[in-house]
């Protein structure tokens, strides 16, 4: 078996479109020294008929995709479920509706390991599987396939996922079926499953205990915010995004895969027939409509008449506001660029194998927990301009 890449590595975003669509199944996804899954092709079964490249959503003209129609903020109604959600639980609310309808939802899951991959939900009750934010890339496994299985059994599909997850899905299925739903994140990127592994073991050790859970966007200890948190069989503990050598790189764009540096999914023309991510307009707002914004509020584009024939069926269980494009992606930087490349990420790659605890201290830089609180404090109590003449005499500003 030849490692060929069916598309340069430095745009193959992973999905596994070619090795869902080959006739002959010569092709499977084989995970790099980086930890990120690339086609990898079986040149004696391969009939070279060209069916991975036709359906690639990279190599492809971009045909789908939709300009949003209009924009809302939303929150569930529904306080338990807004607590597992990451914004204001606008994918929890689409899917209790489909799940009512009878459907079918697909969406990112943890299993017991913390690995992450796309997996179906049919009851209300695994609907928590899928909520909330993994910040990693999601393993499709048979995704694609499977949708295509039950929305040709007659079942409502929804699909969510990053935008080049939902594209590589159209791209498979070919054509579009009013059964089918789908739902594209604002993407910052994905790191790999590698590096999360590892930082997942490093807790564990540095807590002499297994990791259980672990939840990125949690409302538990700080409300909604960036921060998370992680348990163990005993208690919870909370994440500082800040003082967090796998977050604070995540955040700021420096253990992606390479093809998110030039994502030509980060703009306006979108993929799902809705857009979520989180409202952070509302910190410009004089009074963020009237939401307790402490518990999550979630900016949502639809992108589709069938999105806005669905967003009117779950009117009674969710606060929906409607706001203008403008106010609604401010700090969403991510909705019309993609992240900035920056070099630090091909170091970090290129050291993945050290421990953790050297990975992280060379590469992954994070503040000093002390020094956090003392850097809060010291802007708490000090005017800007004391800090700024502060910073003069001390020869730093
Ligand atoms: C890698 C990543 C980067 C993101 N970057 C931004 C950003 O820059 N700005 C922003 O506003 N929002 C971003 N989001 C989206 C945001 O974190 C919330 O997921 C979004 O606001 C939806 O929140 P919710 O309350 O509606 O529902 P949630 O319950 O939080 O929705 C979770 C949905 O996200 C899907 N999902 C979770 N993890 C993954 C994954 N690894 N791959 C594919 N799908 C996944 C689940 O399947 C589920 O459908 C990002 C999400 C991910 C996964």
């Amino acid at each position: 078996m030849k490692n060929v890449s069916l598309v340069s590595h430095d745009v193959c975003s992973g999905c596994g479109t070619c090795s869902n669509v080959c006739p002959k199944s010569c092709i499977s996804m084989v995970r790099d020294a980086e930890g990120f899954a690339y086609p990898s092709v079986d040149e004696q079964k391969c009939i070279e008929c060209g069916a991975c490249l036709k359906k690639c959503p990279v190599e492809k003209e971009r045909a789908s995709g939709g300009t949003p129609i209009f924009s809302v903020v939303l929150q569930d109604k529904d306080g338990e479920s807004l607590k597992n959600s990451t914004s204001g639980g606008a994918f929890a609310c689409i899917a209790r509706y489909v799940l009512k309808q009878g459907g079918v939802v697909f969406g990112a899951a943890y299993d017991e390991l913390l690995n992450v991959s796309h997996v179906a939900v049919e009851r209300l009750e695994d609907l928590h599987l899928l909520q909330g934010s993994k910040y990693v890339s999601s393993d499709m496994k048979d995704s694609y396939k499977k949708v295509k299985f039950f929305l040709n059994s007659g079942r409502l599909v929804l699909f969510s996922g990053t935008p080049c997850q939902v594209a590589a899905l159209k791209s498979f299925l070919g054509e579009d079926s009013k059964l089918l739903l789908t739902m594209d994140l604002v993407c910052h990127g994905v790191p790999s499953q590698k590096l999360l592994q590892k930082y997942i073991h490093w807790l564990g050790e540095k807590n002499l205990s297994t990791i259980k859970s672990y939840v990125f966007r949690s409302k538990k200890f700080f409300g909604w915010s960036l921060g998370g948190a992680f348990s163990d069989e005993k208690k919870s503990y909370a994440v500082n995004p800040d003082c967090d050598p796998y977050y604070a790189a995540f955040l700021r764009g420096e253990t992606f895969r390479k093809s998110c540096y030039s994502c030509k999914f980060a703009n306006m023309n979108r993929e799902g027939d809705f857009t979520v991510g989180d409202f952070w307009g509302f910190h410009n707002m004089k009074d963020p409509v009237g939401f307790d914004h402490t518990k999550g509020l979630s900016m949502l584009l639809v992108n589709s008449p069938k999105g806005e024939n669905v967003l009117k069926q779950i009117e009674s269980d969710a606060v929906i506001v409607p706001m203008d494009l403008q106010t609604i992606s401010a700090g969403n930087w991510n909705l019309y660029h993609p992240s900035v490349y920056k070099p630090i990420r091909d170091e970090i790659y290129a050291n993945i194998d050290l421990p953790f605890e050297e990975l992280q201290k060379r590469y992954l830089h994070h503040e000093d927990p002390f020094m956090y609180y003392v850097r809060r404090l010291r802007r708490r109590l000090l005017p800007q301009g004391l800090r700024d003449a502060l910073k003069k005499i001390l020869g730093r500003a």
